[in-house]
């Protein structure tokens, strides 16, 4: 019998969010087959936290960095913190970071700068982005299109909600494209029309959990053994076969954030 692999690429599994049963949300994402995921930092204390399990648990990979929404809350000595976090070896990519026009919590200004802090690092220690984008796509394409003129720049942007022709900007320019369960609502037919245009190479599958479970789990606390439904959806609207969208996407995932996946 074929054993099918699947890489939550983003999600934040830490007891803040989820109690004492961070444990039994990983048993049930390696028995679904989601034997590795990629935990995201949004301030120093997440960051911290999905490092101590990233070091526990195999296939547990984690991400530091300050979530746009949060900039403003975050004093010298925090992002201090999670500079060395990132500078650490312990970390496979940066973020999340991004630009957020929707909910606009934080001044614009502190995004940018914010955004454009977590790029100066990625880039001179080689580690890919995880963006986070909603309502200021322009601008983040715009960032990213400059920044890699100065020199090598990846990573994802993700739980993408954009165009086709944004999805194609990000893909020219190096990036993933990052697909979350709002693919798989009823409502999202324009989403799924753009996710059958990108390239499977640079295709994500991914949860944001706890947040926003996939069909046919709307409504419930999101994890990550539910990004199988994720990738039924895309294998389904793209037209692929279930086996080859998570070996692509498992692949895709291991070669972003440079772990050995075999
Ligand atoms: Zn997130």
């Amino acid at each position: 019998m074929s054993h099918l692999e699947f890489f939550d690429s983003h999600c934040h599994v830490d007891p803040m969010r989820y109690g004492g049963d961070v444990e039994d949300v990983i048993l049930r994402a390696r028995a679904a087959g989601v034997s590795r995921m990629t935990v995201v930092g949004t301030r120093a204390a997440d960051s911290e936290a999905a490092i101590r399990l990233s070091e526990r648990e195999e296939g547990v990979f984690c991400a530091a960095g300050i979530h746009p929404n949060d900039v403003d809350d975050v004093d010298e000595e925090e992002w201090d913190r999670v500079q060395k976090l990132i500078g650490s070896g312990k970390v496979v990519a940066v973020g999340e970071t991004g630009l957020d026009w929707f909910r606009a919590v934080a001044s614009r200004e502190s995004q940018t700068l914010f955004f454009e802090r977590h790029i100066a690092l990625s880039q001179s220690l080689g580690l890919p982005l995880i963006i986070h984008t909603r309502d200021s796509i322009r601008d983040v394409l715009d960032i990213l299109a400059k920044a890699v003129k100065k020199g090598p720049t990846t990573g994802v942007l993700h739980a993408f909600s954009g165009t086709t022709d944004e999805a194609a900007e990000a893909i020219e320019l190096g990036f993933f494209i990052g697909f979350a369960g709002m693919v798989t609502f009823r409502s999202a037919e324009s989403l799924r029309q753009v996710a059958k245009t990108v390239p499977l190479d640079r295709l994500l599958i991914e949860t944001d959990s706890p947040f926003l479970s996939p069909e046919p789990l709307r409504g419930k606390r999101n994890e990550p053994s539910h990004v199988v439904h994720t990738a039924h959806c895309l294998a389904n609207i793209r037209g692929e076969s279930l086996q080859v969208l998570a070996a692509a996407t498992t692949a895709n995932a291991c070669r972003l954030f440079q772990v050995d996946c075999s």
